[in-house]
Parts: C-alpha cells; structure tokens; sequence
C-alpha cells in the first residue's frame, strides 16, 4: 500500500500512540504533521528524523487541542489534510463527587471536542479532493465503563458518537471515518506505571502486568504502538474503503467479556 502524496495530521503524535501512528503512516509513503502542545527543539527534530527515515515531508505544528481556535488552526496551517487522526488524549482517575470540574472540561476538551474543531476544518479539504480518512482514536473505554474514569469515558463514548455522525455526513464521498479502541497499550506513560504497581502490589514485573494490570485483556498481553498504527494504516487502504461509521476494537478480547 502506498500513502504517496497524501497528507496525515496526527494530533498528540510526539509520544506513543500518535507517534506510533505517525510511523506507520509515514512508513506507508504518507507526508505527516506530528503535533503536540511543546515548542521543543526534540518536537521538531522528532519530525526531521522521522522524514528522513522514510523519505516524507514531516513536520512539527505545535498547537493546544484543549483549546478549539488552536485545534482548528492546526488544520489550517497544515495546509492539506488528507488523513486525520485525533489522537491527543489524556487521562484524570478520581470519583465524581472528587472530579474537579476543571479536570472534567479539560479531558471533555482534548479527548473529545478537538476531533469535533479538527474534523470541521478538515472536511471541506476532504470534500475538495474526493478523498479522505478520519480515524479516532477512541479507547476500550469508549465501548463500556470502569469506575473513577467519568470524564475519559463520556469523551471516548462521545467521540464514538462522533465517528457514527461524521461517516453519515460524508458516505459515499470518498470518505471515511472509523474509531480504534484500544485496550492497554503498551506506551511510556503505561510503562511508567508499573514500578508503582509492582511496588504496591508486591509482585515481579510479569506478574503485576498479568494479574493487575491486564485483568480485564483476556490476552493477558498489551496491545502494541506498531499495532495501532497498523490498524490506522489498514483503514487508510483501499481494502476499507466500504469501512465507515465502526469500532475496532484491538484490546485483546476486552470487549469480548
Ligand atoms: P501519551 O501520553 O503517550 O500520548 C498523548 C499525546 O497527546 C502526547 O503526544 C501528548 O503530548 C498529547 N497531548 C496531551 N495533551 C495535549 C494537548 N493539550 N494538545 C495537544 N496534544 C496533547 O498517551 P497514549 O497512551 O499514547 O494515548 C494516546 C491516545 O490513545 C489517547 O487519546 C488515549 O486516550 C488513547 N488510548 C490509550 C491507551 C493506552 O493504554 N495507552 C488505551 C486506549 C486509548
């Protein structure tokens, strides 16, 4: 498959999930703008290297998906937006009672309304060249809940929702859009938990991945970066083009139970 000549934003892509992304669309020939909130010399050098390895045009845009002007303005500057992953997300565990209400704007901002800003400055480029791909990227979460977590799972929810909206006001144009949902990944801000969690819980590394952290991933094994961008790369190609308005769902029989 080649991604040749066509243009990907990747939100919050300059760390795992995105930046797994980023590769893989990149890896598949396509011109990527990674994003994130930093203005770092390593942001922009992530990009540099990343054109380098494969041969694409990369760049950096920095820009705050909590805030919808700049979410939008990240489509705008870009240029072209042929492939749009909304990716950025963050997390806050607390009971509601507990949620402070900033914290709950804050996700509902960055993981559900910057798709909604992104996606309505990047139809009309789509519409424009008969030809675009929304991919969001949703969460286990997205399909069924767990405590302490309201706020991650009304925005994964919602913007569930929000694929279902945008592929009935694009089918048979050229365009799809489609939601990923992943269960446990394996990224940094992950792997940086399990210290903690073998520590509290007293128990090796393989054991407290297996039997805390992965309780509810029948597999009992992360999903992998590589694989999330696989799938982003798999709903990029001719073979989905009939693929609109669904879940996917790379969680290890999560969603299965
Ligand atoms: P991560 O923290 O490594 O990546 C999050 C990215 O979003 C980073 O690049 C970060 O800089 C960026 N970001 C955060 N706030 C931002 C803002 N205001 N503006 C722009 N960018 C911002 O985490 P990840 O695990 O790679 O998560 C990526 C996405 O995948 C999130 O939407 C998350 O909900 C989803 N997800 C992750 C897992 C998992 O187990 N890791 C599982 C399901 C879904």
């Amino acid at each position: 498959m080649t991604l040749r000549g066509k243009t990907a934003i990747i939100t919050g892509s300059n760390s795992g999930i995105g930046l797994g992304v980023a590769e893989a669309l990149a890896a598949a020939g396509a011109d990527v703008v990674l994003n994130s909130f930093t203005d770092r010399p390593e942001d922009h050098a992530l990009a540099v290297q990343m054109g380098q390895q494969h041969g694409v045009e990369a760049r950096y845009i920095c820009a705050d998906m909590s805030k919808p002007d700049e979410a939008r303005r990240l489509v705008s500057e870009a240029g072209a937006c042929d492939i749009l992953v909304n990716n950025a997300g963050i997390q806050h565990v607390a009971p509601i009672e507990e949620f402070p209400p900033a914290m709950w704007d804050r996700i509902i901002a960055i993981n559900l309304s910057s798709a909604f800003h992104t996606t309505a400055i990047a139809l009309p480029m789509m519409r424009k060249a008969g030809w675009g791909r929304i991919v969001n990227i949703a969460s286990a979460h997205g399909l069924t809940a767990s405590p302490y977590k309201s706020a991650y799972i009304a925005a994964k929810h919602g913007i569930v929702g929000l694929t279902k909206t945008t592929a009935l006001e694009t089918a048979g144009e050229g365009i799809t859009a489609n939601a990923i949902c992943p269960g446990y990944v394996l990224t940094p801000l992950v792997e940086a938990q399990i210290p903690d969690q073998m520590k509290a819980h007293n128990m090796d590394r393989d054991t407290v991945v297996r039997e805390v952290m992965l309780l509810r991933q029948p597999s009992r094994q992360f999903a992998t970066t590589e694989q999330i961008g696989g799938t982003t790369s798999f709903l990029c190609s001719a073979a989905a083009d009939q693929i609109t308005g669904t879940t996917i769902s790379v969680d290890g029989g999560w969603t299965a139970l």
